[in-house]
């Protein structure tokens, strides 16, 4: 903790961040103070994806299933069938896991202990979004979110959408985020980030179809562990979720999102924006504060000049903050230059300091027409699940 407070606000030149002192395979890889770092939750899939040990853009990937079973002496397909097990079946023992010897099964859980997320609350909003209280084996806390919906696009099919959290707590402090206010407690694990999706989809008894890494903490100061977890939620042997259909959001971490642009998956960038005025954004991101947006603007150019892709902005709301036709004028400067599109909310007042107010929605109007008379395709988003404090910025572990 004590080296996360001295280097999260100079991240970019940041050892532990950048994963350039991660050269060992065996846990404990995902070392964010957990002191269970051997459990089956601190490894990825195999062949995920990374380019490990390439000391270059990509993540380095992760201790993995095949790293485990190479150590107990079992042949590599092992691996794939201890994945299936764990996120297809969503067995809770190793002694389900019936195509494996039952001395395999035995050594798994002495080597790698699986101890699933125990849901400590669930509370359901009139409007169908259910909010979970999940403890995992040390006792550790986050929030998750689902939110059903249905598919205009896809006649009517039912979505589901997770919202999960990269770590619990988080130490940026953003004056309007609940998570913010409470401070940090520890990363999670890639397994603990999968296990979110899978405990939802169980809840609700039906297929996740889209996931946002938008709950608690900033998943670029977690790297390494947010990407195996998604890649246990996207890979076919995993989950089995579309790469397209997983949104990351950062707060602007300029190391992840240069790492981000060159990961081979289809993943989603969004980026919290919340103001395109250096004075503003400060304000409301102080965790950030010293960041010149000049620079995000420029490493937003370098991902898509890299990946191909385009970033979407998020732009919370504020009375009187970042509402005004100033802030207006310079969003439109910023996300015209990226051609990306951009999500607005109105602030939540529950996750908001008591000096802060959502906008009113007259001026929301006003303010989403100006940005698109700018050229710059806005979406409002629908506030979900206020009355249970799960929607964004509302997020905490109690
Ligand atoms: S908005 Fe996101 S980055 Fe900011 S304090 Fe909340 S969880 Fe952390």
């Amino acid at each position: 903790m004590a080296i996360l407070a001295a280097c999260e606000r100079g991240e970019e030149e940041c050892v532990q961040h950048s994963g350039s002192s991660a050269s060992g395979r065996t846990p404990p890889l995902y070392n964010g103070g957990v002191d269970f770092a051997g459990d089956i939750f601190a490894y990825g899939l195999e062949a995920a994806g990374g380019n490990a040990g390439d000391g270059g853009g990509a993540s380095r990937g992760a201790a993995s299933y095949a790293d485990l079973m190479a150590e107990l002496g079992e042949p590599t397909y092992r691996a794939r069938q201890l994945a299936q097990w764990l996120w297809q079946r969503g067995v809770a023992s190793y002694e389900e896991m019936t195509n494996l010897s039952h001395e395999l099964r035995e050594r798994l859980a002495e080597a790698a202990p699986l101890r699933r997320a125990h849901v400590e609350a669930v509370q359901v909003s009139a409007d169908g979004t259910r909010k979970y209280l999940l403890a995992f084996a040390d006792g550790v806390r986050v929030e998750t979110v689902g939110l059903p919906e249905v598919d205009a696009d896809a006649d009517g099919a039912s979505r589901l959408t997770v919202c999960l959290s990269a770590q619990a707590g988080c130490t940026l402090g953003c004056v309007f985020c609940a998570t913010g206010r409470g401070g940090f407690v520890r990363d999670l694990l890639p397994g603990e980030i999968a296990e979110q999706v899978r405990v939802v989809g169980a809840d609700f008894g039906q297929r996740v179809t889209n996931v946002v890494v938008m709950g608690q903490g900033e998943p670029f100061l977690n790297y390494d562990a947010v990407l195996a977890g998604l890649r246990l939620i996207n890979s076919p042997a995993g989950l089995g979720i579309g790469g397209r259909h997983i949104t990351v959001s950062t707060a602007g971490i300029l190391r992840g999102i240069e790492r981000f642009a060159s990961e081979p998956e289809q993943f989603v960038l969004a980026v919290s924006l919340h103001s395109a005025i250096q004075e503003t954004r400060d304000r409301l991101m102080p965790g950030l504060r010293g960041q010149n947006l000049v620079r995000l603007q420029a490493a937003l150019e370098r991902y898509v000049a890299v990946s191909g892709r385009r970033p979407s902005l998020e732009y919370t709301l504020i009375a009187g903050v970042n509402d005004t036709p100033k802030e207006a004028a310079a969003l439109v400067a910023f996300a015209r230059r990226l051609r990306a599109h951009v999500n607005m909310l109105s602030l939540n007042v529950g996750g908001s300091g008591e000096e802060l107010a959502g906008s009113d929605e007259n001026v929301a109007r006003r303010f989403a027409a100006r940005v698109r008379q700018g050229g710059v395709e806005v979406s409002m988003r629908v506030r979900r699940g206020v009355d249970i404090d799960a929607a964004c910025g509302q997020l905490r572990a109690r």
